[in-house]
């Protein structure tokens, strides 16, 4: 990358760091068994700062989505942010487009630009900590983030790459509501000691059915050609946060009802979830 581009991402990099450190610190003994969760009695006063990994279709965005409703944090989804740069029509977006509708990555420098604006913008309305979902999925990308802010905890979500595929070809979205659905219906038995998995459509309600919409990139052609690009790119940055002590493996046991209290317990916010319904 020429001297100047690596500038501005530093930069653009340097965005991040007035963040102030405001969550949980990591324990030290952490390990990739025993991620650095605070004490029950700190998570009232929890104010996370975690990334989702995982292959397309793996479900990022429904459980960041979730987890950052039950913490009050934001979630903050790279690929949402390149969206509505395409949709705004703004100058980078024919550049995107092609970028997107191959399935390729967006260059480091681009993507840390819209995030670094995002952040900031969220911070000027108050927003503290956040869930990333997307992001960091090159090792430029980790590194500068690591070097600006520091990421408690990394969960990795993964499903076995058949299902991946179907799950992408099933996404549906409402163009009016913008939720995410899912008209895929997986049941794949147990075979060769591998686990069965059970999925159920995620079908919306009647009132979206008519505006569904097919992500352009969830084509069989282009998703193949992503998940090649994060088996390339991105599994490198699974290993960067494990050797860091920071990630949590979490295989989803089948759709989100059986995957939803199990991720909460691994993540021993189970009681959480409780004190926050009996609260409401
Ligand atoms: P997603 O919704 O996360 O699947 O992202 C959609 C598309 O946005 C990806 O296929 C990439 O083209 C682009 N994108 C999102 N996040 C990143 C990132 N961290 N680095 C590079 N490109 C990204």
């Amino acid at each position: 990358m020429a001297a100047k581009a690596i500038t501005r991402l530093a930069n653009r990099a340097s965005i991040f760091s007035p963040l102030p450190r405001r969550c949980f610190t990591s324990s030290s003994e952490v390990n990739s068994h025993a991620p650095p969760f605070p004490p029950r009695e700190d998570l009232t006063k929890r104010c996370v700062q975690w990334v989702f990994l995982g292959c397309p279709g793996v479900g990022k965005g429904t459980y960041a989505s979730r987890l950052s409703n039950l913490l009050a944090v934001p979630h903050v989804a790279t690929g949402d942010l390149v969206r509505d740069e395409l949709a705004s029509s703004g100058p980078l977006s024919s550049q995107l487009s092609e970028i997107v509708k191959h399935g390729q990555l967006v260059s480091d420098e681009i993507i840390i630009s819209l995030l670094s604006e995002r952040l900031v913008a969220g911070e000027a309305k108050g927003e503290l900590g956040f869930i990333l979902d997307g992001f960091p999925r090159t090792i430029k990308q980790a590194e500068i983030l690591e070097g600006v802010t520091d990421i408690d905890l990394v969960i990795n979500l993964k499903l076995r790459e058949d299902v991946l595929l179907e799950k992408c070809l099933g996404r549906r979205i409402c163009n009016q509501c913008g939720g995410n659905f899912n008209v895929a219906s997986i049941d794949i038995k147990a075979e060769n000691g591998s686990p069965g998995i059970v999925m159920a459509p995620l079908l919306p309600p009647a009132n979206c059915m008519s505006k569904l919409i097919t992500r352009s990139d969830d084509t069989e052609s282009v998703v193949k050609e992503r998940l090649r690009i994060y088996n390339e790119m991105t599994q490198p940055v699974e290993e960067f946060y494990r050797r860091r002590g920071k990630l949590l493996e979490f295989n989803l046991p089948g759709g989100i009802p059986e995957s939803w209290p199990k991720l909460l317990q691994a993540l021993n916010l189970d009681d959480y979830e409780d004190k926050r319904s009996a609260a409401a």
